[in-house]
């Protein structure tokens, strides 16, 4: 009961209400992960097997500028539009465009 009021007052308090929306604005951003580059399927390298040595999977690798790689193994479907890839260093991403 004494949350709802509270809730109450800061939806009725102009400077307050603005607070609170800045802050849901502020938490919905950095939920969303925006890449710091995109880039094509078309400009990653190969680099090597990773998985099941009797399955193995085609590993993809591009280069941060941090030093890091980004990588993308087979089984990651790219086909259907693109994906964000983490740096493994860094917490950078970038999003890989499909064909
Ligand atoms: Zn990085």
């Amino acid at each position: 009961m004494r949350c709802k009021t509270a809730l109450f007052q800061v939806l009725n308090d102009p400077i307050l209400r603005a607070a609170y929306d800045q802050q849901l604005a502020l938490e919905a951003a950095q939920q969303h992960v925006f890449p710091s580059q995109t880039i094509r399927f078309d400009d990653m390298e190969e680099a090597g097997f990773t998985g099941d040595p009797g399955d193995p999977d085609m590993l993809w690798e591009y280069p941060c500028r941090c030093g890091g790689v980004y990588l993308l193994d087979d089984s990651t479907d790219i086909t259907r539009g693109s994906v964000l890839l983490p740096c493994d260093t860094c917490s950078l991403n970038i999003e890989v465009s499909g064909f």
